[in-house]
This record gives structure tokens, C-alpha cells and sequence, in this order.
């Protein structure tokens, strides 16, 4: 009898899902498209635009190499490093720059707040798996790339987040 009741419901609850369309993506086939560019914070106004916080985008031609990014992120996760770059820049004496560990990173943001030169913003880009922790590790010349739309793949909007397919 119980068995009989336990696949009756599964059962039903089969049938009931049948109406029920499919919440989530048909990844990577299908993926999301985002509204803006990412997570941006105005030192100058003291505000944030929102958006996804995915891996950083640094602009080394705002870069002073101040390290209060590094600083921010200290008490969260210790991802931030400031590494040697091999450009010469203006207002960079030191020639050091953020260099992240996304094995650490909780995308948290700090980093992004505490920059006062407008020159680490976060991007729409989350495929960030690797098979090596190594491969987690951007460097500055990483950080600078900016993000490829994929061409290959269907883009969806959805004002819930994810579109049914
Ligand atoms: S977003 Fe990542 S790198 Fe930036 S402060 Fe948060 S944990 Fe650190
Ligand atoms: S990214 Fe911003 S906070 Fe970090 S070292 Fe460069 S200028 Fe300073």
C-alpha cells in the first residue's frame, strides 16, 4: 500500500510538472545576458551603479598602484596581491597592480569601493572555471581584457533572472 501511494504521488506530481515550464537554461547553449556593463562605484559621488559582480576589469592607465584595493580585501578573502607590471605608466611610480585569485574571491565588491581612481570596476563575466588553481590567479595584463560577448551561444533576458525555454 505504500509503495502503490508512493508512486501515485510521484506520479502526480510528474504529471503537475508537465505544465510547469522549465526555469532554468540550457547552459551553455543558452546563457544569460546582463543589463549593464557590471559593478561600478563612483569614488566621486560615493555611489555604486549596479550590476553583476563577475571578474574585475582593471584599467591600468588609472591604476596609481595605491594598494587600497588590496587593503579592502585583507579582512575578506586576502585575493588581492600587488604585482609588478612591465608597462611604465604616469601615475604609477611603483609599477604595481591588483592581481586577483579567484580561488579566494567572494565577489564581494569592497575592492571595487575602495578604489578612489576609477580603475577597478567588476564585469559581466562569470565562466571563470579552471582545471588548476593557477588558472584562478588573473594577473594585471589579465584583468585588463575586456570581457567577449559569445557569439555562439543564445542569449536570454529575463526580468526574473532566467527565461523558461
Ligand atoms: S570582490 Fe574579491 S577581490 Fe574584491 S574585495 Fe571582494 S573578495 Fe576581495
Ligand atoms: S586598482 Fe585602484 S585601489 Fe587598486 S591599486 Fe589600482 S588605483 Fe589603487
Amino acid at each position: 500500500m505504500g509503495t502503490a501511494t508512493g508512486i501515485i504521488k510521484a506520479l502526480n506530481s510528474g504529471v503537475k510538472h508537465l505544465a510547469v515550464k522549465r526555469f532554468t537554461l540550457r547552459y551553455p547553449e543558452q546563457k544569460l545576458k546582463f543589463v549593464g556593463d557590471g559593478y561600478q562605484f563612483d569614488p566621486s559621488s560615493g555611489v555604486a551603479i549596479a550590476g553583476l559582480k563577475g571578474r574585475h576589469m582593471l584599467f591600468h592607465d588609472h591604476c596609481t598602484g595605491c594598494q587600497l584595493c588590496s587593503i579592502a580585501c585583507e579582512g575578506v578573502a586576502e585575493a588581492i596581491g600587488m604585482v609588478k607590471v612591465p608597462d611604465k605608466w604616469g601615475q604609477n611610480a611603483k609599477s604595481i597592480m591588483p592581481q586577483i585569485d579567484y580561488g579566494k574571491c567572494v565577489f564581494c565588491g569592497l575592492c571595487v569601493d575602495a578604489c578612489p581612481f576609477y580603475a577597478l570596476y567588476m564585469s559581466n563575466d562569470y565562466e571563470l572555471s579552471s582545471f588548476t588553481k593557477e588558472g584562478l590567479i588573473y594577473t594585471p595584463a589579465q584583468l585588463q581584457v575586456k570581457p567577449q560577448v559569445q557569439q555562439d551561444s543564445e542569449l536570454i533576458i529575463d526580468k526574473r533572472g532566467a527565461r523558461h525555454g
